[in-house]
């Protein structure tokens, strides 16, 4: 049988390698890097290889399952939509809306199917009780961008190409290759980087993989970085540090910021930090007086009590060194397609708006139209009116991914009715009455919606299905319709297909005005999210504007083109970029400086004298991973890391089994001791604990893990993102007696 080779977008991390296939019949014979993409350019992580771990995985779902007497029988499509009817339609009758929630997961940013239908489904829903995997990850971030910039999705990325200062904090790209960043092999750009005399410093509680690499490391106490960003701003007035540049008729709330960030100066808080007030001025001082330079911040500046403060204060700095919207600075993207700032009238827009609702136990406001998924296990066990009584999780996984998930799991059992859409039966949908399969992203056609708004490098790319996948199986977004479907009274019998037309009609319609029906028909005989794909293309920055613009692009094109569509690289996008409502950028939004003045408070808190911190793994993105026999090989890596002191402190050696301990868990975990990590933190990985019962993850259940998450307080959230606080909770070591 003759070998064929495909090129494939990754969908195992941000980083959105192209790979290039090698297929024997309906077997997987190699994956490396496609040195022909014209974004990642042959470029694969250890992870990419495990795409065929994923296809081919024994546990992986293929046909519905319906729980029966306890426990899961195989169904028909047919049958499980029937199931799903015969039990939502009371609920939602008899309890109204908010009686079902749902929860959309990290996997679906990766499948195109279900992020374009996704919302499709929670329309329908018609529910308040809206839960993502953004609120254990990056909302502050994107409540911080969507106030200053007016959209959620205007966050602007480091040019690492022509960068020649990158200060990262709480963020680990030598081992993610970027996260609301995408930039596959950081690793060699920032070696690049360095090697024309650009310097890279890393603040993290740990010498992380990218630490390794820099030039200069600052250990900072975890929950303390808004601290030091504020004290970095505070610098950059104090020593007439200040330089707006091109964007200074651009700007609103320079005297502010200034007015806010007065009090934290570095002598105030260095000891809260672990920062010398010494260093701090140098820092800032060091990012001002680079050419070309930036400061990126990730997930762990979003995981902290002021999450959002610090995402913002990271643009802050950005915007008054003069390195916003500059090469070589924190730039913005312009996608090809499906990106808010791209569309409407350009500079100017409505912004955005949060707290349009409220939780209903906790009162916690709605942003993004999400609430936070800390409190679904409140909602679910708190009684009267909008008790959720239902749930749909579409590829999440939250008792393993959020705090409190043994809490969570507890409540699941309670709910009437829960369905899943995933490819796994995981430690999340063994609580389900009916799972929906996914198909495996080697069956489906490819186009990353979010990633191209966060690349380091503008491009189009797309892939095809390598494999046909069974003829029943349906894909994901029609099982989304047929949800929604169902949801809407309209029956499981609907054909989602033909609801599909309607709505791109209409859509169409709002769009094109007299031209829709040209318009329509220019779509062709493309369905699903190919035809949302060749809209999107077609009407988007660069598009053809169906004909009246010949070189431009559409799905057609990009299809064509091997490796994608190169577009560039970033260019200069301010007043153009902007939604805001006064067209300027919003340095002081008033919601984030009031709680920056909640941070004082922060400085002379007496911190624990031992907390724990996440942990990002070059193997590993999400839970499911943990279940790829060539990701799950090798040493154990679920362990803690703890420094020499505290281990002494502890009387526990390395390698020994210890017990973490605090008032919400009790877990035994093989420790490392190093001082890789700072003194008084230990850092243990996220998105383990793979040794319940009902789960079918065999591979991961041979070493299962220990569940970081059920450490962490459900209570604890950045109030204004409503985003987990993922780091800096209190626990104590404890020997293991013989371990
Ligand atoms: S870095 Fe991410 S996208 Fe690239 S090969 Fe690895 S897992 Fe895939």
């Amino acid at each position: 049988m003759d070998e064929r080779s495909h090129y494939r977008i990754c969908p195992l991390c941000e980083a959105c390698c192209g790979l290039e296939l090698r297929t024997r019949g309906s077997q997987i014979v190699g994956i490396r890097g496609a040195e022909f993409d014209v974004f990642s350019r042959g470029y694969v992580c250890p992870k990419g290889a495990a795409l065929k771990d994923v296809h081919e995985d024994p546990d992986r779902l293929r046909t519905p399952l319906i729980r029966r007497d306890g426990r899961f029988v195989e169904a028909s499509w047919d049958e499980a939509f029937a199931e799903i009817q015969r039990r939502l339609l009371p609920i939602q009758q008899a309890q109204g809306r908010d009686a079902v929630a749902v929860s959309v997961g990290n996997p679906s940013a990766h499948k195109y199917g279900l992020l374009l239908y996704f919302g499709r489904l929670a329309k329908a829903l018609g529910t308040k009780n809206v839960f993502s995997a953004s609120t254990l990850d990056q909302m502050p971030k994107q409540l911080s961008s969507g106030l200053m910039f007016g959209h959620w999705l205007s966050i602007p990325v480091p040019d690492l190409a022509r960068c020649q200062h990158l200060l990262v904090i709480g963020a680990n790209p030598a081992a993610s290759n970027g996260s609301l960043w995408t930039v596959p092999d950081f690793r060699g750009k920032a070696k690049a980087m360095r090697a024309r005399g650009g310097r890279l410093v890393v603040i993290d509680p740990r010498r992380t993989e990218t630490a390794a690499m820099a030039d200069r490391h600052h250990a900072i106490h975890p929950g303390s970085d808004a601290l030091l960003l504020a004290a970095m701003t505070q610098t950059l007035f104090d020593e007439g540090l200040v330089r707006l540049g091109r964007l200074t008729d651009h700007v609103n709330g320079v005297d502010a910021v200034r007015d806010a960030v007065a009090p934290f100066t570095p002598e105030r808080v260095a000891a809260r930090c672990g920062i010398a007030a010494a260093d701090i001025r140098t820092l800032a001082c060091e990012l001002a007086a680079a050419e070309r330079g930036c400061v990126y911040g990730r997930l762990g500046t979003c995981g902290q009590r002021f999450g959002s403060v610090a995402s913002w204060l990271v643009d802050v700095l950005n915007a008054l060194t003069g390195h916003l919207d500059e090469p070589g600075g924190a730039m913005w993207p312009l996608s090809a397609a499906f990106a808010h700032n791209t569309q409407g009238k350009p500079g100017v827009g409505r912004g955005v708006a949060v707290g349009r609702h409220a939780s209903r136990v906790s009162g916690a406001p709605e942003v993004f139209g999400e609430l936070p998924i800390t409190l679904l296990a409140e909602e679910i066990e708190t009684p009267g009116p909008g008790q959720v009584r239902a749930l749909f999780t579409i590829a999440s996984n939250p008792v393993l991914s959020a705090p409190g998930g043994p809490r969570l799991a507890r409540a699941l059992e309670a709910l009437d009715l829960m369905v899943s859409v995933d490819i796994y039966l995981n430690e999340t949908t063994r609580h389900a009455d009916v799972i929906l399969p996914g198909r495996s992203p080697l069956e489906d056609s490819h186009y990353d919606v979010a990633f191209p708004q966060l690349s380091d490098r503008n491009h189009a790319r797309y892939s095809a299905p390598v494999f046909e996948p069974a003829p029943s199986h349906l894909p994901e977004w029609q099982v989304l319709l047929k949800l929604a479907a169902i949801a809407q009274g309209l029956g499981a019998g609907a054909d989602p297909v033909a609801l599909d037309d309607e709505a791109v009609a209409e859509q169409v319609r709002k769009l094109a005005g007299p031209h829709a029906d040209a318009v329509l028909k220019a779509l062709g005989a493309r369905k699903g999210p190919e035809r949302l794909l060749d809209l999107a293309l077609r009407s988007g920055p660069y598009g053809d504007r169906f004909g009246m613009k010949p070189d431009g692009l559409n799905l057609a094109k990009v299809q064509a083109a091997p490796g994608g569509i190169d577009l560039g690289e970033l260019q200069p996008r301010v007043p153009e970029v902007l939604r805001t409502e006064s067209g300027k950028i919003e340095l002081a939004p008033p919601l984030l400086l009031a709680d920056l003045a909640q941070a004082m408070a922060l400085i002379d808190e007496p911190a624990p004298a031992l907390v724990v911190i996440g942990r990002r793994d070059v193997r590993s993105n999400n839970s499911w991973m943990h279940n790829l026999p060539t990701l799950a090989k090798g040493p154990q890596r679920c362990t803690a890391i703890v420094h020499p002191r505290d281990a002494a402190r502890a009387g526990v050696q390395d390698g020994q089994r210890v017990r973490l301990v605090n008032e919400h868990a009790a877990l035994t975990v093989p420790v490392t001791v190093s001082d890789e990590v700072m003194p008084g933190v230990v850092s243990l990985p996220h998105g383990w604990g793979h040794d319940q019962p009902g789960a079918q993850l065999r591979v991961a259940a041979e070493r299962p893990g220990v569940n970081l998450n059920a450490l962490l307080d459900d209570r604890l959230r950045d109030p204004l993102s409503g985003n987990a606080v993922l780091s800096g909770v209190a626990v104590r070591l404890q020997a293991v007696a013989g371990g």
